[in-house]
Order: structure tokens, then sequence, then C-alpha cells
């Protein structure tokens, strides 16, 4: 099992090792940074395993909305909006607002997508590139929870800082019927705080916005006026047709999408 996760955090090995026994699963992992310069300014970054059926998308899409991953077939990696997206938080440098954004960011998204998500409560595990998305001690015989995190840049290896700030790594498998995102972190920076809330310019709320918005399957966007643009605007932080539209997609709408058991997985 260690194996199997040390390969997919590290990166092209993985599509050229032969398979010495069943590999099953080849699990992606994807970091997309979202930085705070001024207010105005993001990059992203992206990583991941290649040369399975499942590809990161890296490149901004042109158009509304763009997926975090695509199989083969153009296919975009979704949750399974039939069960409730399990997540947990972080809460040892949760800012004085940060229950109610994450409350009310997860609350938007739900109502844009028709996803559900599940508070399991708290965690101490830290947001880390090597977290892994199967942690049967801690969590059972399932996939790990979406983890929730604000962490100072120097309490996790996920690349904060340095203007980064937000990163979501989400973690997929591919399937038959397409990729299922089975897992995650979403990670924000609690050594350079933002404003909480939803309000003009860049805010902690908006950033949860981007960043949960990258965890249930969404992309980079050239237009500015989305929240899945890839660098904050001043204006009002709600998401915009085109993220709807992706959300939408990507959610309820696209009926049920059950993802492969981990006990499947083996390194
Ligand atoms: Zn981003």
């Amino acid at each position: 099992m260690d194996e199997y996760f040390a390969a997919a955090t590290a990166g092209p090995p993985v599509a050229a090792r032969p398979p010495r026994r069943p590999l099953l699963l080849v699990s992606l992992l994807v970091v997309l940074a979202l930085t705070v310069a001024a207010g105005a300014v993001r990059v992203s970054r992206a990583r991941a395993a290649v040369g399975s059926p499942l590809h990161a998308v890296t490149a901004p899409a042109t158009g509304g909305w763009g997926p975090t991953y695509v199989d083969d077939q153009g296919r975009p990696a979704r949750w399974d909006p039939c069960v409730p997206i399990r997540y947990v938080v972080q809460p040892d440098w949760l800012p004085p607002t940060g229950r109610a954004d994450i409350a009310a960011a997860l609350g938007r998204l739900s109502r844009a997508s028709g996803l559900t998500f599940l508070d399991e409560g708290d965690t101490h595990e830290l947001p880390s590139r090597k977290r892994p998305a199967y942690q049967p001690q801690r969590y059972g015989e399932r996939w790990a929870p979406l983890l929730i995190a604000w962490a100072p840049a120097g309490q996790t290896d996920l690349g904060l800082g340095k203007r980064v700030q937000g990163v979501t790594v989400a973690v997929a498998v591919p399937g038959k019927n397409g990729g299922s995102l089975v897992s995650g972190q979403v990670v924000l920076d609690a050594s350079r705080p933002l404003p909480g809330g939803f309000g003009p310019g860049a805010t902690e709320g908006e950033v949860l916005l981007h960043e949960l918005a990258h965890a249930v399957g969404l992309g980079h966007v050239q237009d500015p006026t989305q929240v899945m643009y890839s660098t904050t605007t001043n204006s009002e932080s709600e998401y915009g047709a085109g993220d709807r539209a992706g959300l939408a997609a990507l959610g309820r709408a696209a009926g049920c999408h059950p993802a492969p058991a981990p006990k499947g997985v083996r390194g």
C-alpha cells in the first residue's frame, strides 16, 4: 500500500514501471495552487503522474469551465453524487471565521452541483504530499475523507507561501465509466490570513470556493470573471456562470458514479 501511494506521489515513474503484481488502480495526484498578490495575481502549478487512463488538465479552459482530469475519452473525473462527500477539518490554525466560511463555501458548492458533504469532525492530520488516500487504521476500509485545513507554509510540503494562498490535491482513480474522484486535500495559508467571508477583494471565502471546486473536479479557466480563474479578483466572491455550468456538469445531474473500492488498490 505504501509503495502504491509513494509511487502515486512520485510522478512519471508510475507509467514507466511494468506492473509486477496486479497494480489495479493508478492514482493521479494534482496540486493546483492559488496565489494571491495584492489581491490580483494567482498562478497555478500542477503536477501529475501520467501514463494512466487519466490525465491532469493543466491548461486553463477557454470555455466556461474545464475539468481537473479527463480520461482517454475526454470524460471528466468526478465524485459520486449519490453519496455524500465526507470531509474532515484540521482545526489547529483555523482562522476565526474558518468554520463558518467552510460551511458557507460547501453550501454554495452543494447548491451549484447537487453534491452533498458530510462533516466527519476534526483531525490532526497535517496536509502533505504523502497523505495516503487510503488510511484504514484511521478511517476504516474506505477512501480517506477530503481534508480541509489551514496551515502555516512551514507546516506542510504542499507548496504554500511565496504568494501561494491555497493548494488542492485531488485524488482520482480511473474506471470504465470515467475517472472517479475519491479523496483530496484543501489547504489554505494560515501564515498569510485574508479577510474572512466572501466580500470584495481576496478573501478566505474566495480561496475556499476556488480550492473546493478543484477538489470536486474543476480546473482553471481563462475567463477572469469566474472563480476558477487563476487569480483572485476584487469582485464579490461567488461562482460565475461558467463555474456553475461546470459544477452542474460534474454533479448530481450527471448521475450516480460509484467509485472503485480502495480494497482493490495494491502496490
Ligand atoms: Zn487553482
